[in-house]
């Protein structure tokens, strides 16, 4: 039987490494940091499960697969489903439009629907829409929950070097840039915030002409704001514009977000390549995931079908990609 090293313990190589495993392969899972933290871009993220609203700016895979995802992580990990809502400012009505002609899967609401799906949004916001069947997770408690239930079958994350004859599969992100050389990194910054006086209990995008933004639940009146894109070379420090936009956002939904508790500033490199669409690619012996961009949740379970199937199945892919279509 093939024995197989995943490399990398974000949500890809946790992915490939589930897939593979429940296929009946014998898999060992390697990332030097031991383990999922904040050495690891998937830390960061905000959990959306949004194929809906991410196809305005995506291909039409990021919407199939993102779908298949919901299930996915439903079976794995605790997913809320309650929704997405989208809202702007009477003055930037136009985004609103163009969002609702770029995306389907919604419904438009008025300033009083609004109120009553977010009773603390108030009547701020004149008109939305309303994203039903989208839902969102914590990234945190996802990673754990793979890890946990990898460790419980004999899988857990090493920081050792693959055991000789195992066949690779690289799924470290950023890491790999020197073998495929087309990744780049996207910045994106974020803040994780407490403000337990306050209740929203589904995301909530604002929709802003330069930097959208959204703020997502964690529970315990604690929320993750965020995120930009700025294409950038290293993570860095989150810079006073990013700082303003996304406090200036959350101020913007409820004035009362000012006496929030700033918890964590989270900054992290979204690996992609050009077209935005992660592949499965071979390179000799060695199998990368990669280039899961800003949809590493919503992608990386459909991703690590592809993979397990392209390893276990009858064709293995030699040489050619097996983009994300
Ligand atoms: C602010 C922000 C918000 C985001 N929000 C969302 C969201 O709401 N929804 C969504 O779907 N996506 C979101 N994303 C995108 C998502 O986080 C990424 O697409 C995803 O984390 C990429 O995962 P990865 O496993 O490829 O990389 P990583 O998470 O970076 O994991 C790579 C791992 O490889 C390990 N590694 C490095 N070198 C080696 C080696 N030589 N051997 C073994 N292991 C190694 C590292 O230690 C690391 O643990 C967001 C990203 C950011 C930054």
């Amino acid at each position: 039987m093939s024995r197989f090293a995943v490399l990398g313990a974000g949500v890809a190589g946790l992915c490939v490494a589930t897939e593979l495993a429940a296929r009946g392969a014998q898999v060992t899972l390697h990332d030097p940091a031991g383990g999922p933290g904040g050495h690891g871009c998937s830390w960061w993220a905000g959990g959306m499960l949004a194929p809906w609203c991410e196809y305005e700016n995506a291909e039409e895979p990021v919407l199939v697969h993102g779908q298949a995802a919901l299930g996915w992580w439903a079976e794995k990990t605790a997913v809320t489903t309650r929704g997405t809502l989208v809202v702007a400012h009477a003055r930037d009505r136009s985004d609103l439009d163009r969002f609702a002609r770029r995306t389907h899967g919604h419904a438009p609401v008025s300033g009083a629907q609004i109120a009553a799906l977010e009773p603390d949004l108030g009547t701020r916001f004149p008109a939305g829409l309303y994203f039903a069947e989208e839902a969102h997770l914590d990234p945190r408690r996802a990673l754990r929950d793979l890890t946990d239930s990898l460790a419980a079958r004999g899988m857990p994350v090493r920081d050792d070097a693959p055991p000789p004859g195992a066949q690779i599969v690289d799924c470290t992100g950023l890491a790999a840039r020197e073998a495929l050389p087309e990744l780049r990194g996207v910045k994106g910054e974020m803040l994780v915030i407490r403000a337990p006086e306050l209740t929203l209990s589904r995301p909530v995008r604002l929709l802003h002409p330069r930097i959208p933004l959204y703020i997502v639940p964690r529970g315990d009146g604690v929320y993750m704001l965020g995120a930009t894109m700025v294409e950038a070379e290293d993570r860095g420090r989150i810079s006073a514009r990013a700082m303003l936009e996304l406090l200036s956002a959350a101020y913007a939904l409820n004035p009362a977000f000012a006496e929030a508790e700033i918890l964590e500033i989270g900054t992290d490199l979204r690996p992609a390549f050009p077209d935005n669409l992660p592949r499965v690619t071979r390179q000799g012996d060695v199998t990368y995931v990669n280039g899961l961009y800003r949809h590493g949740y919503l992608l990386a379970p459909a991703m690590a079908q592809q993979a397990a199937e392209a390893l276990l199945g009858p064709h293995l892919v030699e040489t050619a990609d097996a983009a994300c279509h």
